[in-house]
Parts: structure tokens; sequence; C-alpha cells
């Protein structure tokens, strides 16, 4: 029997909500498998932790963690704490600590849901995200603070050693679909230095790839083609900042910011690698019992994937895409479905399938 050790983190708003259901669908995954357990162990860190204990991770949080095979987050954000502390105390210490430089966000539009697009049957993507550097290096400062002359400076940092792998990543994932297909986005017109550096080292690493069909958009641009022409795209390489947008983005045209899945990997696996819906902590239904679990489910599938259960995490979509496609939709996607009544659904299915 094998056995997968996940440490599983809600957090705040609906993330303890979509993860408890996720956790329901794993079980039930196994229990149909026969050949794997999850050895499952919850952590209180949250934003009501925080205000407690002032502090998100406890000292030596992190070591413990590193025991795991996996982490299977739900969201942080509160309203009691600014968004910039919640952020900097849990999810950044953890992708930024474990090196999880490479966040991979498919989009795709499910069975039986609709795109607010004609053509969003077009919508195939992933989204790879440079996770660990860039605009969120954390470089910046305020000086003056209040005065007329206050100065508050937001340095990206950009590393010929962390943009090389992130486009190596995006070309080795590329090459694993079919169509082979790897847009670069930069910002390479009015930024002069990093975004440029950008455009070189991905044509460096192109060289490596000759199979491979590549093109450029700057980031404004790649917005229109995502809207007008979404089936002219396949993987898109971004910068921090810029992807994170884009995937928001993606995930409102494939019909629900309630289905987006997000992995931050560390490929070299050296540490855990962390699994999130990339939805926030959505205030507006808290408690509500509402939250749509897709997001966390196709998480969930991913994470599968990383550790090894292929058949379960294949099993799981088809299950995901069997019950939206029977219309079991929460109200995000336009349905009354609760949260329970999709978490069951699945579970069903997982068992007689
Ligand atoms: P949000 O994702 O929480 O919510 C945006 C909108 O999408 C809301 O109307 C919400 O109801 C809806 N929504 C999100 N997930 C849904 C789901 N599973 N089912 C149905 N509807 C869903 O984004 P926001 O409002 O900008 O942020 C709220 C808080 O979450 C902030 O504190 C923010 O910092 C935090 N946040 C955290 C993460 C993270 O932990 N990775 C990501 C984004 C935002
Ligand atoms: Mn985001």
């Amino acid at each position: 029997m094998r056995t997968h050790k996940i440490a599983a983190i809600g957090a705040d708003g609906i993330g303890p909500e979509v993860i408890r259901a996720g956790l329901t669908v794993l079980e039930a995954l196994a229990a149909r498998d026969g050949g794997f357990r999850m050895e499952v162990e919850s952590f209180p860190w949250s934003s009501d932790y925080y205000l407690a204990h002032g502090h998100y991770i406890p000292e030596g949080g992190l070591e413990r963690l590193k025991q795991f095979d996996a982490i299977f987050f739900g969201a942080v954000g509160s309203q009691q704490v600014p968004d910039h502390v919640s952020l900097w105390g849990l999810r950044l210490p953890i992708a930024q600590g474990f090196d999880q430089y490479a966040n991979v966000r498919p989009a795709r539009v499910l069975p039986g849901v609709k795109s607010p697009l004609q053509n969003g049957a077009g919508i195939d993507w992933v989204i790879i995200r440079e996770n660990s550097e860039g605009e969120y290096a954390g470089n910046g400062g305020r000086a003056h603070r209040g005065l007329p002359i206050e100065v508050g400076t937001e340095v990206a940092v950009f590393t010929r050693a962390g943009v090389e792998r992130i486009h190596r990543f995006a070309f080795e994932l590329a090459m694993k679909r079919p169509r082979r297909q790897l847009t670069l986005v930069t910002k390479s017109n009015a930024q002069r230095f990093g975004m440029v550096m950008w455009d070189e080292i991905f044509y460096e690493v192109a060289k490596d790839y000759p199979a491979l069909k590549t093109d450029r958009e700057l980031v404004d641009a790649v917005t229109t083609r995502m809207v007008l022409k979404p089936q002219t795209l396949d993987v898109i390489v971004a910068t921090n900042l810029h992807a994170d947008i884009l995937s928001d983005l993606a995930a409102a045209l494939s019909g629900s910011l309630g289905i987006a899945p997000t992995a931050n990997l560390n490929p070299e696996r050296q540490f855990p690698s962390m699994f999130e819906p990339i939805h926030g902590s959505a205030f507006d239904i808290t408690g509500k019992g509402i939250a749509n679990p897709v997001a966390t489910f196709w998480t969930a599938s991913m994470m599968l994937e990383h550790l090894g259960e292929a058949d379960a995490a294949a099993r799981l979509m088809r299950a995901i895409e069997a019950v939206t496609a029977s219309g079991l939709h929460t109200p995000d996607l336009g349905g009354t479905a609760t949260t329970e009544d999709v978490t069951r659904a699945v579970c069903e299915h997982i068992r007689q399938h």
C-alpha cells in the first residue's frame, strides 16, 4: 500500500470549506483505488490563528511541513488583517521557502459550464507562472512616510538562473501537449532590462526545443488574444505578476474563479509542492455552504498526478466532468447546488466508475 503524507491548510474564508470537500473526495478515491492511502494532518494556521498568536507559521513550522509529500492549501486573506500581511505571512513563505518556482495553472471550459465567450470552447491553456522572484521578490521600500516627498519603490528582481529554469520548465511541459506551442509573455517594450532579459533567455532555451512552436506577445496584447482568439493559444509562460493576472482572466473566461486549480511545484522535489485553488477567501460567500469545490477537486487531481497516482487523478477528472456536465452547479456557475451536493455527487461517481 502506497502512503502519501498530506499537510492540509484550509486557512481563511471558504478555504477550510473547500479543503474539507477536497479531503472527502480524496478519501473516496483512495477507497476506490485500493492501492494507496492518504495520511492527512491538518494545520490550523490562518488569520484567526495569527490574531491569537502573532504569527501565521509558528517557529519550526516549515521544518514540519518538509516531512510531507504535498501541501493541500485553501486560501489566505481576512478582513481583519491587511492582505499583504496575510499573503507574506502564510502563502509566500511556503511557496518561496520551498522553492516552488513553477506555478502551473490550467484553464479549460469543463463540460456543462458556460464560458462568457462565444468561442470559449477554444480555451485549453496552461499558464506557467514564475513563482519565486520577479515583481513578488519582496524588494522595495518606503521613505518619508506621510510627507509630500514620500517615495515607495517596488523593484522586480529577475535572475538568469530563475528565468532560465522557468523557461525550461515551460518548454518541457509544452512538449508534452499535443499542440506543442509556447507563447512568451512579457512587457519588453516599456520595461527594458529584466523583461528584455526574459525575452533573450527564452530564445536561448528555445534552441534546445526545435520541435516546439513559439511566439511572443506583450502582456497587454495577450489579453485581447485570450478573449478574441482563444484557440490560438496553448501554453503561456509569464512573470509572477503578469501570470497572476492572466490566470484570473483565464479562470473567468472558462466559467468561474470557482473552478480554476493551481500547482506550486518544486520540480526537483527537494521540498514538498503545494496545491491550491487559485481563488481567495471569498468573504461574500463564506459560511454559506455554496463555495464551488470544483477548483479544489481539480487541484486535488493535480496533486495526485504529482504523487504518482495517475489513475486516481484521471478518475477524479472524469468524475468532476460528469458532475459539471450533469448541470449540478453552485451559484457562481448559475446553479443552486451546495458545496456538499457537488461533493456528494463527485464521490458517488468515483464509487461507481
Ligand atoms: P476571491 O477569489 O476571494 O473572490 C472573488 C470573487 O469570486 C468573489 O465574488 C467570490 O465569491 C468568488 N469566488 C471565489 N472563489 C469561489 C468559489 N470557490 N466558489 C464560488 N465563488 C467564488 O478574491 P478577492 O475577493 O479579491 O479576495 C478575497 C481575499 O482572498 C483577500 O484577502 C485576498 O487577499 C485573498 N486571496 C487569497 C488568495 C490565495 O490564498 N491564494 C488568492 C486570491 C485572493
Ligand atoms: Mn492571484
